[in-house]
């Protein structure tokens, strides 16, 4: 489902704009909307390409810039992944990647970071993490790295309105200011996570420039389960497992497996929240779905939320909390701890309790009929049905997908085919990435692509 633009703006005069313009109280080569992983990168390498760094900005809303940045990976900041990046990256056209990281390639984001200060380890599933194991050590790095270019950074500002005037931008920001630049870089996001500055509002101004926009929907979010005795007994338990979601019509989405978290609400935990884009993906195949609203930053709900509330169940959490252990295996197991024979949950509980969290057991065994046979066991264990309601919504999202269509953008330049010297990168854009690393990948080559492209344009157009 795609949005398109409010003409509203093409009734706009030219004497309001030529008075805009004169307003103009700042004046830039290249001025970047968003100071999160995508547009600091911009910044960099666009002074690294040649542009002075006075003459780039970037505006941000927030008090603070990469905030994000700084919250992620549990503070230890995820930031690349040396593995194969096919198949981890999703949208409706999701091999746009494949021109940005042919350009800038993984390893040479990393060679990168590593020129700009910044050593990275990768573990043995190549998930990259600072050599300091601390996020805030990228935050430092790319600080320093802004301030060394005398890169004008503007916090607590917000870009509100885009017109475009013969060859330059003008650009309305919150605090009454308007600027003017000859290239734009929109890297404001998505609308995951408004407490670290998610919102849609780069998305609205693009589509007011006449991109279309895939309806954001939250991915990498928690689950909301049907209420369960699992989730009033083991609430707050965590559990290393195996899961997939298992739709109406009996579809299974792939199997995720790593740490799971028992809420009041339903399931957290990064494993889960990996399923929370399959779940999602369910409202917006619903002919209901509209754009997610938006007026403060933060009220943006999601119909999987609003379905949450209505209980309807949309399909099973299929939970595995031993893989590593066969049918066959655990029935032995219980065969030799003698647990067929008893008539009451206290054996088992503590036969359970050498498997899995006391609380989960109990939980388990709660609506059980005793004597249990070993094999019903083994199938609440090895299949444990969970009914889902929906996700929660951006306020909990890590990510979101959906955005910007990359069909009216160049995966070579990231430059907007519709408006020349108009880019985007980041999340802001159709794409998002599995866990491991995939999405801060995106952001920082994106960001980097787009930054040095904008300042290659503007070299090569000196005059404008
Ligand atoms: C808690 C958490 C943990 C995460 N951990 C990981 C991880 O370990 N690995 C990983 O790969 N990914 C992780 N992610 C995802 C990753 O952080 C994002 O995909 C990435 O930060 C997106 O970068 P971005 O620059 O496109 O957008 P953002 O980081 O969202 O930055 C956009 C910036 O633009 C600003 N902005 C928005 N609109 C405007 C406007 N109109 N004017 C001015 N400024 C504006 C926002 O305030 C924000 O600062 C995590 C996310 C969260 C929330």
């Amino acid at each position: 489902m795609k949005f398109r633009t409010n003409p509203d703006r093409s009734k706009e005069t030219l004497l309001q704009r030529e008075s805009a313009f004169s307003k103009s109280q700042k004046s830039f080569d290249l001025v970047i909307a968003g100071g999160g992983a995508a547009g600091v990168l911009a910044a960099i390498a666009a002074c690294d390409e040649g542009l002075s760094g006075t003459s780039v900005a970037i505006v941000e809303k927030e008090e603070t810039i990469l905030r994000k940045v700084r919250a992620s990976g549990n503070g230890r900041c995820n930031l690349a992944n040396m593995g194969s990046i096919e198949g981890r990256y999703h949208g409706h056209y999701p091999q746009f990647v494949r021109g940005v990281f042919s350009r800038v390639a993984p390893e040479s984001l990393l060679s990168y970071f590593r020129s700009i200060g910044l050593a990275t380890i990768s573990d043995d599933e190549g998930r990259v993490y600072p050599r300091s194991n601390q996020a805030q050590s990228v935050v430092l790095t790319l600080t320093r790295a802004l301030n060394r270019r005398n890169i004008e950074v503007f916090t607590e500002k917000q870009l509100v309105r885009i017109s475009r005037e013969s060859s330059r931008f003008l650009l309305d920001l919150s605090d009454g200011m308007s600027w003017d630049t000859r290239a734009l870089v929109i890297a404001s996001g998505g609308p995951a996570s408004p407490n670290l500055g998610g919102d849609l509002s780069g998305m609205r101004l693009l589509m007011s420039l006449g991109h279309a926009c895939e309806s954001p929907f939250p991915a990498l979010v928690p689950l909301v389960l049907h209420p369960h005795p699992l989730l009033k007994r083991a609430e707050g338990v965590r559990f290393r497992g195996q899961a997939f979601f298992e739709n109406c019509k009996g579809t299974c989405s792939k199997t995720v497996s790593g740490e799971f978290l028992v809420t009041s609400y339903g399931m957290s935990g990064i494993a889960a929240m990996e399923l929370g884009r399959t779940v999602s993906m369910i409202d917006i195949s619903d002919p209901a779905y509209s754009m997610p609203e938006c007026t403060a930053g933060h009220q943006i709900e999601s119909r999987s939320q609003e379905r949450s509330r209505s209980k309807d169940t949309i399909g099973n959490l299929v939970v595995d909390l031993l893989p590593e252990f066969s049918e066959e295996e655990l029935v032995s197991f219980f065969n030799m701890q003698d647990c067929s024979r008893q008539t009451s949950s206290d054996l088992w509980r503590i036969v359970l309790s050498g498997l899995i969290p006391v609380k989960m057991a109990e939980a388990m065994l709660m609506d059980s009929h005793f004597p249990l046979e070993p094999t019903a066991v083994v199938q609440m264990i090895k299949s444990l049905r969970l009914p889902v309601i929906g996700t929660r919504d951006f306020d909990y999202a890590q990510v979101t997908a959906g955005g910007i269509s990359t069909r009216d953008f160049n995966p070579r330049t990231l430059e907007s085919y519709k408006i020349p010297r108009l880019y985007a990168a980041g999340e802001v854009l159709d794409i998002d990435g599995d866990t491991g690393g995939f999405n801060l990948m995106w952001a920082f080559s994106s960001g980097i692509l787009a930054g040095l492209s904008a300042a290659r344009a503007l070299q090569k157009n000196v005059g404008d």
